[in-house]
C-alpha cells in the first residue's frame, strides 16, 4: 500500500477526549476516527491489524475443531424473552421497532441466537459435542463509552459456544478453549494474566478472564505473591492477615454527640480512633428496578443494611452474589435512608432497624461497635450483636486489599491493573433449559445440553496491545498484528533514480508477499521519519538520494531504533529473508 492511496492522515496533537496512550496514538496515527461516542470507523491500518488478530484467533480455534459461523446482529424480542434476558439486560440492550411494530434488539451477545441455531438439529447424544464461533459486531449501549476501542458501543467480538452431553464433557470443552485462548494471547505477544472472574448476568458458575496488564486498565486484579492464584478483585475473597479478635467484654451502649462528623475520616480524626475500628452502615434496595417503572415505597424497595469496617470498601459484586441478585443492588438515596432510619447517612446505624442486616466477615470477632445512632448528629458506642441488633448473615463483602492473605493459603495479594480482552464461562444448562435445547441420551431420555461461552474483544485487544507497547514517539507494533511489517520512507519521489529504486523494491517485496507500506508523499524527511515512528511498523527502510548514489539503503528497527546499512544490490533478497522469517 502506498501512503497517498491509504487515506491516512496523522495528527500532531492528541484529541481532547483521549485519556489513555493507546487511544491518543491510534487517533494520531489516523487509524481510527470517531463517528459518535463509542462508534468508530477503522481506517485501513487498524483494519489490517484487526484482520491479522482475527486470523490468529481463527487458526487457534480451528485447531480445536471449533467451526466458524456468522449470526445476525438484529434479533427479535421473542428470542430474548425465552431466557428472560429481554428484561434482565436493562438499558445496555439497544431495542427498536420495525415498520410492523415488531420489537428487535441489536445483539449485545449471542447465547440466545446460537442456542436457537443448534436446538433444531441436535437430536441425540451422537450429535454432540458441538463447538462454534463467529467474529461479529456487538452493540452495547455502554453508559460511558471511552478510551477509544477499549469501551465502544459498537465493537468487534469473537464469540464461541460449546454444547456437550454433561458437565464433565462441558468442562473438557472449557479447558480446550482455555488453552486455545492462552495460545492466542501468547502468539500476539502481549503480557497477560488469567484470573478468576464473576459470571455477571451470563449465568453459570465457572468463569475466567484474560487480561492484558496495563496501568490504565479498568479492571483491578489481585495476584498472589506465591502459587498461581489470581482473581479479578470483584470475586477475590478478602482474608485479613490478622483478623479482628477481641477479648473485651460487652460494655453498656451509650449515645454521644457527633455534630458535623458525618464522614468516617472526620469521625476518626475527632475521636482519635482508627478508621478500621469504626463501623460504617450502608443501605441498599434489593429490588431490581426496571427503567421507567414507577417509584416504589420504602417497603417495596426491600431495604437491607450492610456493616463494614470504616476503612473497608464494599464489593458490590460480592453483595450481589450473596443476595442472589442479577445486578449489584442500588444504594438507597439520602431521603430514603432518612425515611428508613430516622437520620441521614453519616448518623445511621443498625440499632432498632427491622430490616435484614449483613455483617462483613472482617467484623466477625469485633466488639463494642461505634455506629450512627439513627438520630442526626449522634452516634452510639459499645453496640454489640445480638444484644443490640440482629445479624441476618455474616459474609465476605469487602474489597480485598493488597497484603491480604492469598485465598490459597500461601503468599499475600498484590494488585495489578488489567484490560479484559477475553472471558470464558461454563454456563451449565441455563440457556438450554430455558430454550429447550435437548438431546436424547443412549437410553432415549431427553436432557438439556451443557453449554459454555467464550468471548474475545477483537477491537479491544488490538488497542490493548498498543497500550502495552509504545514509546514517546509512537506505537511499537508486536509483529504478530502489525498492519504492515515494513515502512518504506521514500524520501525523494521527484528524483527519477530514487523513484525507480523505491518502486522496484516496493514491487518485488509485494510480489514476494512482504507486507510493505510506502510513504510516497511529498513531505520533508523529518515529517516522514516522525510519522513512521508514530505508525510504528516493526521495520523502516529509508530510501533517499544520498544513499542511492552510494548504492545503499538504511533499515531501522522500530523497537530498538537500531540502524543497519544494506547494499542496494542485495536489498530485496535480504529483506525478503528478514521479513518472511520474522
Ligand atoms: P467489561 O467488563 O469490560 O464491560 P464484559 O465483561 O461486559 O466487559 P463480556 O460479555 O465478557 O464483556 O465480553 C467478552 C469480551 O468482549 C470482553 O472480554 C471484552 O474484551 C470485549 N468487550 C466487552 N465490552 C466491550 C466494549 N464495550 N468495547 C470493546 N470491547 C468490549
Ligand atoms: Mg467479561
Amino acid at each position: 500500500m502506498k501512503w497517498t492511496k491509504s487515506f491516512t492522515y496523522t495528527l500532531k496533537e492528541s484529541p481532547a477526549d483521549a485519556e489513555i496512550t493507546s487511544h491518543k496514538l491510534m487517533v494520531r496515527a489516523g487509524m481510527i476516527r470517531k463517528l459518535a461516542p463509542g462508534l468508530y470507523t477503522y481506517g485501513t491500518m487498524a483494519l489490517r491489524s484487526i484482520k491479522k488478530f482475527e486470523q490468529i484467533v481463527r487458526e487457534e480455534l480451528e485447531k480445536i475443531d471449533c467451526a466458524e459461523i456468522l449470526m445476525p446482529i438484529v434479533h427479535p424480542k421473542e428470542l430474548w424473552e425465552e431466557t428472560g434476558r429481554w428484561q434482565e439486560m436493562g438499558q445496555g440492550l439497544a431495542r427498536f421497532k420495525n415498520r410492523n411494530s415488531h420489537e428487535f434488539c441489536l445483539a449485545a451477545t449471542h447465547e440466545e441466537a446460537v442456542t436457537d441455531y443448534v436446538r433444531r438439529d441436535i437430536k441425540s447424544y451422537r450429535d454432540l459435542p458441538i463447538s462454534l464461533f463467529q467474529v461479529q459486531t456487538k452493540f452495547r449501549d455502554e453508559i460511558r463509552p471511552r478510551f477509544g476501542l477499549m469501551r465502544g458501543r459498537e465493537f468487534i467480538m469473537k464469540d464461541a459456544y460449546t454444547f456437550d452431553l454433561d458437565e464433565a464433557a462441558a468442562i473438557k470443552s472449557y479447558d480446550q478453549l482455555f488453552h486455545a485462548y492462552k495460545n492466542i494471547f501468547q502468539r500476539v505477544g502481549v503480557d497477560f494474566r488469567i484470573v478468576d472472574a464473576d459470571s455477571g448476568n451470563i449465568g453459570g458458575n465457572k468463569s475466567q478472564e484474560f487480561h492484558v496488564l496495563a496501568d490504565s486498565g479498568e479492571d483491578h486484579l489481585m495476584v498472589s505473591t506465591e502459587g498461581d492464584y489470581a482473581a479479578n478483585i470483584e470475586v477475590c475473597p478478602a482474608i485479613d492477615v490478622v483478623p479482628f479478635t477481641s477479648q473485651a467484654s460487652e460494655l453498656p451502649m451509650e449515645k454521644f454527640e457527633t455534630k458535623g462528623l458525618k464522614k468516617i475520616s472526620t469521625l476518626s480524626k475527632a475521636l482519635k480512633i482508627a478508621e478500621k475500628d469504626l463501623v460504617k452502615s450502608l443501605y441498599f434496595s434489593t429490588v431490581e428496578l426496571e427503567e421507567g417503572s414507577e417509584s416504589l415505597s420504602l417497603k417495596e424497595l426491600k431495604p437491607i443494611c450492610v456493616l463494614l469496617r470504616g476503612s473497608d470498601e464494599l464489593n458490590p459484586i460480592k453483595l450481589k452474589n450473596s443476595l442472589g441478585l442479577i445486578n449489584p443492588p442500588m444504594m438507597l438515596t439520602d431521603t430514603e435512608v432518612n425515611e428508613l432510619t430516622g437520620a441521614y447517612p453519616g448518623s445511621c446505624g443498625p440499632v432498632n432497624l427491622e430490616i435484614p442486616i449483613y455483617l462483613d466477615k472482617g467484623l466477625e470477632g469485633y466488639k463494642n461497635f461505634i455506629v450512627g445512632a439513627n438520630e442526626n448528629n449522634f452516634h452510639l458506642k459499645n453496640v454489640n450483636f445480638p444484644r443490640d441488633f440482629k445479624v441476618t448473615d455474616t459474609v465476605d463483602l469487602r474489597m480485598a486489599r493488597e497484603g491480604d492473605l492469598s485465598p490459597m493459603g500461601k503468599g499475600t495479594l498484590k494488585s495489578y491493573r488489567g484490560i479484559e480482552v477475553g472471558h470464558i464461562f461454563y454456563l451449565g444448562t441455563k440457556y438450554s433449559k430455558a430454550m429447550k435445547a435437548n438431546y436424547l441420551d443412549a437410553q432415549g431420555k431427553s436432557l438439556p445440553v451443557e453449554m459454555g461461552c467464550y468471548g474475545i474483544g477483537i477491537s479491544r485487544t488490538v488497542q490493548a496491545a498498543i497500550e502495552q507497547s509504545n514509546d514517546k514517539d509512537g506505537i511499537i507494533w508486536p509483529k504478530s498484528i502489525a498492519p504492515y511489517m515494513l515502512h518504506i520512507c521514500h524520501l525523494d519521489p521527484n528524483d527519477e533514480a530514487v523513484n525507480t529504486v523505491a518502486t522496484d523494491l516496493y514491487g518485488s517485496l509485494m510480489s514476494a508477499g512482504v507486507e510493505v507500506f510506502m510513504d510516497d508523499r511529498e513531505e520533508r524527511p523529518g515529517v516522514k521519519f516522525k510519522d513512521a515512528d508514530l505508525l510504528g511498523f516493526p521495520y523502516r527502510l529509508v530510501i533517499g538520494k544520498k544513499g542511492v548514489d552510494k548504492g545503499e539503503v538504511e533499515l531501522v528497527h522500530r523497537s530498538t531504533k537500531e540502524k543497519q546499512v544494506i547494499q542496494l544490490a542485495s536489498a530485496t533478497a535480504q529483506l525478503i529473508e528478514l521479513l518472511s522469517t520474522s
